[in-house]
């Protein structure tokens, strides 16, 4: 397992992560951001644990976002 974080707050709706990672990712249409699915909130940052059979598509969605807003936690 690994640990993904989304910092929501500074997301700019770009949805690459979503083309890069679907089963991570989502488009949250009453915001216009992307929400790391299934995760919890607090302070505007998404943390989930992730099984590490996604960890490649985890690694492509912080590599290509712009904000540099996905953070990998692996150990
Ligand atoms: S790639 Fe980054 S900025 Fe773009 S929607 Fe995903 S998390 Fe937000």
């Amino acid at each position: 397992m690994f640990k993904v974080l989304h910092y929501k707050e500074k997301c700019l709706g770009c949805a690459y992560c979503v083309e890069a990672a679907p089963a991570l990712f989502q488009v949250n249409d009453s915001d216009g951001k992307v929400d790391l699915i299934g995760s919890k909130e607090k302070n505007g940052i998404q943390s989930l644990s992730v099984n590490d059979a996604l960890l490649d598509e985890a690694k492509e969605a912080a590599e290509l976002c712009p904000a540099k807003i996905i953070i990998l936690q692996i150990k």
